[in-house]
């Protein structure tokens, strides 16, 4: 049985998408920026209705749609452009510990380049303090990057507040969402954010496309100069193919996103209990009530390595992850699990189990029978746990 549990690494492309997308690749293939003759237009109209569909679903105005290459370019564009661009005004940034690498990486990069950041520390849910937010705010502040929903241990952000506090203090609030679309519903106005993140492949659509939301009204520095494609704000020729492929996508997330989380919740909190019910010694990691992302589990087991489980859940055909993908291949332990307060070596014992709305009960039932016998054979293996063992022994 293969089973496919890393959804919150990326997604199977929905087939319906992959329709939407195929004309663009064959009899469509004008350049949206040439308007002298028929297959250009045609071309540019659909960039056109593209947009305002993707509008649509977001809640937005579609002036304030920019297609991006990816999340990370999206995530890169609004930390680097805002900064940028504000410079004249502070210098300031704030952002929180468990942020995806993309938001991470960028801040790493202005601090190296005159600006300074404070990164939130987090609770053991992984959630930010609106108080430590408020008063991390100066005068010099020209940015609060918060996600809306974690990668790594599910953990959903008070992001409706976060945005009420910039907005008092007239500070621009950027949201890396990527991991929130498809896993719960998604408006930029009930949010209240100015600028919101968000990639097609985590959501069932093509990989190399996202969109950067930009309330109207923000002052942004183009990442990319160049053309004047993205109304002058984002250079390079349309991937019309995949701006169509993320569009269907998004609406197709948000058919029906009530019964499709419902569905994932209950398949995902069988696998928590059903872990919890076979597996001694292990903690779920992130939150355990409504603020939890309807499709992940992340759990550490003690005594043994996360690598180490994924290589024997692949020889059984299963797929999981440990810390984040982008992460993966450096040793060190998830930025996000050391945020919450775990020690390394519980740390590197986690795995993350992420499942989308075609996750079916047999395939958690299938997971549930395999890992009991991998954590249990890998801790024979383990002297810590060999340790434990002759300790309770000898309690008795
Ligand atoms: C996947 C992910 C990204 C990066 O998106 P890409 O399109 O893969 O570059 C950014 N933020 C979060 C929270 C993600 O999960």
């Amino acid at each position: 049985m293969n089973v496919y549990l890393d959804n919150n690494a990326t997604t199977a492309m929905n087939e319906e998408v992959l329709e939407a997308m195929l004309p663009y690749y064959k009899e469509i293939y004008g350049n949206a920026s040439s308007k002298f003759y028929e297959v250009g237009r045609v071309a540019e109209n659909a960039v056109m209705e593209i947009r305002e569909r993707v509008a649509k679903e977001l809640g937005a105005k579609t002036n304030e749609i920019y297609f991006t290459a990816s999340g990370c370019e999206a995530d890169n564009w609004a930390i680097k452009g805002i900064a940028f661009a504000n410079k004249s005004k502070g210098n300031h940034i704030i952002t929180s510990k468990i942020e995806h690498h993309a938001v991470l990486g960028a801040c790493e990069f202005l601090e190296k380049n005159g600006f300074s950041v404070t990164y939130l520390s987090v609770d053991k849910d992984g959630k930010i303090s609106l108080e430590e937010l408020e008063n991390a705010i100066t005068d010099k502040t020209i940015l609060v990057s918060v996600m809306t929903a974690n990668n790594e241990i599910g953990t959903i952000e008070p992001i409706k507040e976060i945005a009420k506090i910039c907005k008092a203090h007239k500070v621009p609030f950027h949201t890396d969402a990527v991991q929130a679309i498809g896993h719960m519903p998604i408006n930029v106005e009930e949010l209240g954010v100015d600028m919101l993140s968000l990639s097609a492949h985590k959501f069932h659509g093509p990989k190399g496309v996202g969109v950067l939301y930009i309330r109207n009204g923000i002052r942004i520095e183009n990442l990319i100069h160049g053309g004047g494609q993205e109304r002058g704000k984002r250079a390079a020729t349309e991937n019309i193919a995949g701006m169509a492929g993320l569009c269907k996508a998004l609406e197709i997330a948000n058919t029906d996103l009530g019964k499709k989380t419902e569905k994932m919740e209950k398949v995902r909190d069988r696998l928590i209990s059903g872990i919890y019910e076979r597996i001694p010694y292990c903690r779920l990691n992130g939150p355990s009530d409504e603020t939890r992302l309807c499709n992940n589990v992340n759990f550490s087991f003690k005594y043994i390595e996360g690598e180490s489980i994924l290589m024997l859940l692949d020889m059984h055909g299963i797929a999981a992850s440990s810390g984040s993908a982008c992460a993966s291949g450096s040793l060190d332990p998830s930025h996000v699990l050391l945020a919450i307060g775990l020690p390394h070596e519980i740390a590197h014992g986690s795995v993350r189990f992420s499942v989308s709305e075609d996750t079916t009960c047999e395939e958690v039932d299938y997971v549930l029978e395999v890992l009991p016998k991998i954590i249990e054979r890998l801790r024979l293996m383990s002297p810590l746990y060999e340790e434990i063992l002759k300790g309770e022994k000898e309690e008795k």
